[in-house]
């Protein structure tokens, strides 16, 4: 079985109880491995660690770490198929997405490895002959990430590649559900020379103990956090004490526009590659599909046709392509969305129940929803599992209107052949992240965040760097 301890100031450590945690799969419930239960004494440790490591780390050259970055990369690329089997086991979604994740992850090494070096200051014309006015950017400091399960690779790389890149140091908690891949990441940091203190890792089963530590640590200076938007706020007010800087990815409740001009069986692919990706648990999911009424038949027997033939099951089978969702609770939700749905007439076109397999797991089937309505929780909160409801919209306008009204604001998508209706829509819809004919938006180069109650700041791209990094004002006099 595995196990793992806490990574702190370059060393593996048992927490101070030597309490550990169980890891389990949710496609069986079976124990997949063991991992360190730390609390706040940890916290401070691994606060101490990367406090001491910033002087050095930031007087890095940009080069020097570049360097360090790219060997990560490189250990995650070695061992990708370890990886991502080792996530499959511990958050269920199925080996080829795994594979996927953490190529995704490591891209953000490769790509931050080189944007270290391009941190521009700038110089600004002085009023006076004698003055000189610098402006330069600084890394932040230390930064504390807290990261959700349901891209257990990738939600610690996309803040530690910028994070590192810029010069801070970091203190990471993984979610619980999935701390051992987050383990296996640190070991790649350790074996790529990633100097000890830069990167630390405090896992634990109590997260709001570890959220408290960081919270209250005058020395963390910037909080990274992905995960629901009520944990976000909460950690948004905490935050305030010590003034921190925040990124917050939270929730979101991305709508997909199916205009009539579009290529049915195109839109129909796309939908579904963008609604069952992960079972349905990314916050870019497809959570409501907006059709013109004119094809509302053609394309939801499309995507019914096409959801019947996807395959449930455990992950590490190879053929298939959704696996069970993360735990009891979030099958409790899922079922209460269609049971309310159904309820309030929206009919029932494919799925709609649990399916036990091999008599276990957290498996929902594949479901779609005909005729559903903004009074139905569907459309309102985030589902997070396989759930596809359709809507049907007379005009443009109602199809915006719908897609906007929400607390939300992360992905959007829409599916025309219409170039102006691309551009007109697209800058209507109130989303940090618009996937024109495109459902699949997620790179590393490019910015990834929320307008509204889905977050502050940007991931990715020349964007998700300036989180890391202040900006300082220079005057020199020549007198
Ligand atoms: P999800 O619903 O996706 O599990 P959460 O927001 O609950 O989203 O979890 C995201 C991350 O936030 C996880 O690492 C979790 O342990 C952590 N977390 C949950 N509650 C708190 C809290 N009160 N303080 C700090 N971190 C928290």
């Amino acid at each position: 079985m595995i196990q793992y301890r806490l990574y702190i100031d370059g060393t593996w450590q048992d927490a101070s109880t030597e309490a550990y945690f169980d890891v389990t799969n949710p496609a069986d419930g079976s124990v997949v491995g063991r991992m360190a239960d730390g609390g706040k004494e940890e916290v401070k440790k691994a606060v101490d660690a990367a406090s001491r490591a910033f002087p050095a780390w930031s007087r890095k050259t940009a080069r020097e770490r570049g360097e360090l970055l790219a060997r990560v990369y490189d250990g995650m690329m070695e061992r990708k198929e370890e990886m991502a089997r080792l996530m499959t086991q511990e958050q269920g979604k199925p080996l080829a997405e795994a594979r996927g994740e953490v190529q995704y992850a490591a891209d953000f090494f490769q790509w931050y490895a080189e944007e270290a070096k391009r941190i521009y200051g700038e110089t600004i014309p002085a009023s006076s002959p004698d003055k000189r006015i610098w402006v330069q950017h600084q890394p932040v400091g230390v930064a504390a990430a807290i990261t959700p399960w349901n891209f257990p690779a990738a939600m610690i790389t996309r803040k530690a590649a910028p994070a590192l890149a810029a010069g801070c140091t970091m203190v990471v908690k993984p979610a619980e559900q999935t701390p051992l891949t987050a383990a296996l990441l640190a070991e790649i940091m350790e074996n790529a020379g990633i100097p000890a203190g830069v990167f630390n890792l405090v896992t634990g089963s109590r997260a709001a103990e570890i959220g408290d530590a960081l919270l209250a640590d005058e020395r963390v200076r910037k909080l990274t956090f992905t995960g629901s938007t009520e944990v976000g706020k909460t950690l948004m007010r905490q935050a305030a004490d010590t003034v921190k800087r925040l990124s917050l990815e939270l929730g979101g409740h991305a709508p997909y526009l199916v205009f009539e001009d579009a290529d049915l069986e195109q839109a129909a692919q796309e939908v579904l590659d963008s609604k069952f990706r992960n079972a349905g648990q990314t916050c870019v999911c497809t959570n409501r599909v907006y059709v013109h009424r004119s094809i509302k038949d053609e394309f939801t027997s499309l995507l019914t046709r096409y959801a019947r033939e996807l395959k449930v099951g455990n992950g590490l089978e190879e053929d298939v392509q959704i696996g069970p969702l993360i735990d009891e609770a979030a099958l409790e939700k899922v079922d209460r969305h269609v049971r309310d749905a159904e309820a309030k007439g929206a009919k029932v076109m494919l799925g709609g129940n649990r399916i036990p397999v091999n008599g276990n797991g957290c498996f929902f089937e594949p479901t779609v929803l005909l005729d559903t309505t903004e009074q139905m929780q569907v459309e309102q909160e985030e589902t997070f599992g396989p759930v596809l409801p359709v809507h049907a919209f007379d005009t443009e306008e109602e199809a915006l209107e719908l897609a906007n009204n929400t607390r939300f604001g992360l992905a959007a998508y829409l599916y025309t052949r219409d170039l102006s209706r691309a551009v007109r829509v697209s800058e209507g819809l109130e989303y940090g992240i618009v996937g024109v004919n495109d459902g699949m938006p997620s790179t590393a180069q490019a910015p990834f965040g929320g307008m509204k109650e889905s977050g502050l700041g940007r991931e990715g791209g020349r964007y998700g760097i300036e989180e890391y990094l202040e900006t300082k004002y220079i005057s020199i006099g020549l007198k």
